[in-house]
């Protein structure tokens, strides 16, 4: 029985995927190739709700992040870092290691971020170059509201950057409507592929942006991307084997319905909300900002989070994360992003309910088996 993958990334990848997964390579300057790249920036763009161009680079979604930085800064700018927890925390760290000056607003791990101390910040601290949004906060499991969060940085005239890496196809978030100048995702999140590819939509004011950037890149080159990818190419040899799946993936995407993918995930995340509850455990994230990719609850008093991970895997082939940073020991985390069904959580659940109870933890009368 394969794994029952419960972590944000990588995630499970359906079969139809894997089976392109392991078609016999082509050439990557060739005409099936560019045909290919094609398809799937339309498919792409769809996702992305967006009519911006899309580029795609060989890396995990960090890759994007530093491209973002790198394509649209100067050393020098201004740049607000919004953050929730520990992915937001990495942005903003990159754009200051290539010399931005960041200012960050850190809002507590678990809460989403406040559009009015957004919207104050900007006011009392700005212009800002650029600001630097998580949409879903991996490490805590909160899904900020984006276009709330949209409409009071967009009138500043500062570019929006957006880390979209695990919401990006299963969080509703409109590129287009919200006025979003770069959004970032990666293969291995919703998108149901195995690691490797970052892809990334670039707005006509980030492009403008872009022409007078200072920042040194090479790999990462926007202006070098866009011109390759406009000839059916890629600068360097892509990953070929992650278009393929790519293709497949969105193809399940566009079957199933982007709005019901986004309502399947909801309704997932309640329902693992509620099971945990159920299992007398404290849910971790605030409620108005909980996440539909991703479930966090307190482990309970006396016990660790390695504690409840280890005996799931080792006994029955769930795999749960645990807390990133101060969080490492106190919190728990199931994914359930891109190929989950109702039936994958339950089975995760019960075993949880199991190796809790072999803990001795006192699962509350009330909670079905
Ligand atoms: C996974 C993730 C990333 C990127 O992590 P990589 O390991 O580089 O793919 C960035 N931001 C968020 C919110 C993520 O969940």
């Amino acid at each position: 029985m394969p794994l029952n993958l419960r972590i944000p990334g990588p995630t499970p990848v359906p079969e139809e995927v894997l089976q392109e997964l392991s078609r016999p390579m082509i050439n990557h300057r060739g005409r099936e190739y560019a045909s290919i790249l094609a398809e799937c920036t339309e498919g792409v763009k769809r996702v992305f709700q967006t009519q911006n161009d899309i580029l795609f680079f060989p890396s995990s979604g960090s890759g994007t992040l530093e491209a973002a930085v790198v394509n649209a800064l100067s050393p020098g700018d201004r740049v607000l870092g919004v953050s929730i927890g520990s992915f937001g925390k990495r942005w903003g760290e990159i754009a200051r290691r290539y010399g931005a000056d960041v200012t960050m607003l850190e809002f507590e791990w678990g809460r989403g971020a406040d559009p009015e101390t957004v919207a104050a910040k900007l006011r009392q601290e700005g212009p800002f170059k650029a600001v630097l949004v998580t949409h879903n906060e991996t490490s805590t499991g909160v899904t900020n509201d984006m276009k709330a969060l949209a409409e009071i940085i967009r009138p500043t005239g500062a570019l929006l950057m957006v880390d979209a890496v695990s919401s990006l196809g299963c969080v509703d978030l409109q590129t287009d409507n919200w006025g979003l100048d770069v959004v970032c995702t990666g293969s291995q999140k919703a998108l149901m592929l195995p690691p490797g590819l970052g892809l990334m939509s670039v707005s006509p004011r980030a492009w403008e942006v872009h022409k007078t950037a200072q920042m040194p890149r090479f790999y990462w080159d926007w202006t070098n991307a866009i011109n390759y990818q406009r000839k059916g190419e890629n600068p360097y040899t892509p990953p070929v084997s992650l278009y393929f799946g790519l293709r497949k993936s969105l193809k399940l995407i566009e079957q199933e319905g982007l709005p019901n993918v986004f309502r399947r995930h909801q309704e997932l995340a309640a329902y693992v909300r509620q099971s945990l509850q159920e299992l007398g455990l404290n849910l971790f994230a605030d409620p108005t900002y909980a996440s539909p990719a991703i479930t966090s609850a307190y482990v309970p008093e006396g016990l660790s989070s390695k504690q409840i991970q280890y005996p799931l895997e080792d006994k029955y082939d769930v795999v749960i994360a645990i807390g990133q940073e101060h969080l490492l020991d106190k919190i728990i985390r199931i994914g359930h992003m891109g190929y989950v069904t109702k039936e994958h959580l339950a089975e995760c659940l019960s075993y949880l309910r199991e190796v809790l109870v072999e803990l001795g933890h006192k699962v509350p009368a009330s909670a079905a088996a």
